[in-house]
């Protein structure tokens, strides 16, 4: 099968590997859609994975095989994919399964070979049924909506003017989600022309270029002073942290959805002088995926506005160059079985 494989000196080429055969207690998926994701970005930049490795975890596709071991799964299934968890442990008793290291199995990340690849091996327990009405690209674009969900979940709060940092696909997925969910005044900061332009799709009642705008000024005005009870942190840039610390209100929350290697500098007694909480928001549940995908099946949400790029395995190392790794693409997704 035809697979976009990862080498440290050649970052991904698209080539032929041998086709996986599941185990007795695993299932094969035809691929339909992979989605591209920053956290694939971070792992081919950082070179921390072995030569051969196949990277992809945002999925959608069609159980084809399962093992003579396997019950309650039949082939036609329609499903994504998310990692393993036991259920017993200390994380998973605490609803928060992600965290879960009991025999963790997932696809694309160092464990299971990912969805760049026209077929995948998983265990039944990873497979989400996807509900008739939701579309195979939809489908792949779950999880960066349940990655949102949950965030909007850990900050907590309800009510009141809300900043959202960064418009990537995690950021206007948030701002989706919490105009669904009635949430705002939402204002967005990002400095890409066509990322304001999907923002205000999405919802957002005000875009704010912070490279051209006092985004400070606009605070002032845009919420009589008081400064934004809920800041998203979204875009990656580290100096937003103190940042959003400065536009929250005094008794406000931010939350770092972005993932962010680098140390940060915050000043405390910014915190301190409004009783600041600082969170962040890891992953997501099983829960969190099927939510996102009843919303889809309703007809509430549509994600597919965030694809900027629709590409084959073949032209993903090409992308990957020209559109990924300098920032001009949104949401990239690969076509690369039969879609549904
Ligand atoms: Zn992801
Ligand atoms: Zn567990």
């Amino acid at each position: 099968m035809k697979a976009a494989v990862f080498y440290a000196d050649k970052g991904l080429v698209t080539e032929d590997v041998p086709m996986p055969e599941p185990g007795p207690d695993q299932v094969l998926v035809q691929v339909a859609n992979t989605g591209f994701c920053g956290s694939d970005h971070s792992i081919i930049e950082s070179r921390d994975v072995p030569d051969g490795t196949i990277l992809g975890h945002e999925v959608s596709g069609t159980v084809v095989e399962t093992g003579k071991d396997v019950e309650g799964v039949q082939e036609g299934l329609r499903v994504i994919v998310r990692p393993t968890f036991c259920g017993k442990c200390r994380d998973c008793l605490m609803g928060k399964p992600y965290f879960c290291q009991v025999n963790r199995r997932l696809i694309g990340m160092q464990d299971l070979p990912g969805a760049f690849a026209e077929y995948i091996i998983v265990f039944p327990q990873m497979l989400i049924p996807v509900p008739g009405g939701v579309d195979s690209r939809n489908a792949a674009l779950v999880e960066a909506f349940a990655a949102s969900l949950h965030g909007i979940k850990c900050a907590g709060k309800k009510e009141g003017a809300i900043l959202v940092m960064g418009a990537g696909p995690i950021g206007l997925a948030l701002v989706r989600l919490l105009k669904l969910e009635g949430f705002g005044p939402i204002t967005v900061s990002e400095p890409v022309e066509q990322k304001r332009e999907l923002a205000l799709l999405f919802g957002a009642d005000t875009v704010v270029d912070p490279f051209t705008e006092n985004l400070g000024l606009h605070v002032f005005k845009g919420t009589d002073g008081i400064g934004f009870e809920t800041v998203f942190e979204c875009s990656g840039v580290v100096d937003n942290v103190q940042a959003g610390i400065d536009f929250s209100a005094r008794g406000g929350t931010v939350c770092i959805v972005s993932v962010m290697f680098k140390p940060i500098t915050i000043t405390p007694i910014a915190m301190t002088f409004k009783e600041t909480l600082l969170t962040a928001s890891y992953s997501n549940t099983h829960e969190e995926n099927i939510q996102v995908l009843d919303w889809m099946a309703e007809g509430k949400l549509n994600a597919r506005p965030l694809i900027t790029d629709l590409i084959s395995l073949d032209e993903l190392p090409r992308i990957y160059a020209d559109r990924i790794h300098t920032g001009k693409a949104v949401k990239v997704m690969l076509k690369i079985g039969e879609e549904f």
